[in-house]
């Protein structure tokens, strides 16, 4: 078979072109059938029942805590990845466990009744490359009353937002950088990751936003206003997270973030949203 008559994937804006049997960049999707599937579907490599501020989600049921589920796989490159042992591995590389919804959902019940668990969230890797099983996990949680959190770096076509949106109660979306030179260096698209704040925001979803800030290449007065001011141009509501980067994947040699530069950095966008926080001080 010919790259030319080869499967699309319409998940993210990379818009992967597979021949059968093949495995997308992300890692987790690939072609079977003549068509993308979700090679990570119910492989799970990460769970634990975390406080919901550790996503981070600040302002949706303080106080509580949530089952968080990761897989593996993930569609962009950050040099900085600060979870790569799942989020850049692959199947043949990374430890999982075999689950389903429904078992996912009976544990999160358990919890529920033992611990106060409120749901789910989706996190670790980067969830919507395996954005099915989201999906089929976001609705027996609904069934049973609980909540779906997402945690993303929120570079995925409008049509995946799209059916997601109505299953998640709350999501923290990274907005990695300022414009699309600087998600030219991660591998991914600046408008898409802005779309999604918007789409979940209008789908009455609570959302958050976090920064990783790197030191010489996000740190800067012009980056963090225009990145408030995009915020801003959604909703004053949406919280802003400025975090503070360490030493991981390929940024090793890599100073951690003066704590001084998150407080400048969060003093100034202050300025503009009225909810803006420090991460990993
Ligand atoms: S989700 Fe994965 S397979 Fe699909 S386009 Fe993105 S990187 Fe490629």
């Amino acid at each position: 078979m010919s790259k030319s008559d080869a499967a699309v994937c319409p998940v993210c804006p990379r818009h992967c072109r597979l021949n059968e049997g093949e495995t997308g960049f992300c890692r987790a999707r690939r072609a079977e059938g003549g068509r993308v599937v979700a090679g990570n579907y119910g492989r799970i490599t990460s769970l634990a029942l975390d406080p919901i501020e550790k996503k981070p989600i600040a302002f949706f049921r303080p106080g509580s805590c949530i089952l968080s589920v990761g897989s593996y796989g993930c569609n962009l490159r950050c040099p900085f990845c600060q979870n790569d042992s799942i989020s850049q591995r692959g199947e043949s590389a990374a430890e999982y466990q075999a689950t389903t919804p429904v078992e996912l959902a009976d544990l999160a019940e358990r919890l529920k009744r033992e611990r106060g668990n409120i749901g789910l969230a989706y996190t670790y890797n980067e969830p919507l490359v395996g954005w099915e099983f989201v999906r089929d996990c976001a609705v027996e949680i609904r069934r049973r009353g609980m909540c779906n959190a997402l945690v993303s770096n929120g570079c995925a076509e409008e049509a995946v937002i799209e059916e997601l949106a109505p299953l998640i109660d709350a999501a923290n979306i990274d907005l990695k950088g300022p414009s699309q030179e600087f998600y030219d260096w991660v591998g991914g698209s600046y408008d898409a990751v802005c779309r999604t704040v918007e789409t979940l925001h209008r789908a009455g979803c609570h959302v958050e936003v976090t920064t990783l800030v790197i030191p010489g290449r996000n740190d800067s007065d012009e980056a963090i206003d225009a990145i408030a001011a995009r915020i801003a141009s959604v909703s004053l509501e949406i919280p802003l997270h400025v975090t503070r980067f360490f030493p991981r994947f390929q940024m090793t040699d890599a100073e951690p973030t003066p704590v001084a530069t998150i407080r400048r950095l969060v003093s100034r966008a202050s300025g503009v949203l009225p909810h803006v926080l420090p991460g990993n001080c």
